[in-house]
């Protein structure tokens, strides 16, 4: 369990009064926060899978005539 005054990166204890007056809070260094920027932009822009064209095909299911 990470204290939540400890940098979440490499977990570098922070001192609390730094921490509040830091602009890389809750990071330890303009590195630290890099690195968790990098992190989420990995995550963001992994592509997942490939669309398929059944992706693009909308669901025909007009079983139930609604006219309400
Ligand atoms: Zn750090």
């Amino acid at each position: 369990m990470i204290s939540p005054c400890s940098c979440p990166i490499c977990g570098r204890p922070l001192s609390p009064s730094a921490a509040a007056d830091s602009p890389v809070f809750p990071f330890c260094s303009p590195r630290c926060k890099q690195i968790d920027l990098y992190r989420w932009t990995e995550g963001k822009y992994a592509i997942t899978e490939p669309l398929k064209p059944e992706d693009f095909a909308a669901p025909t299911d007009e079983e139930s005539g609604d006219e309400g």
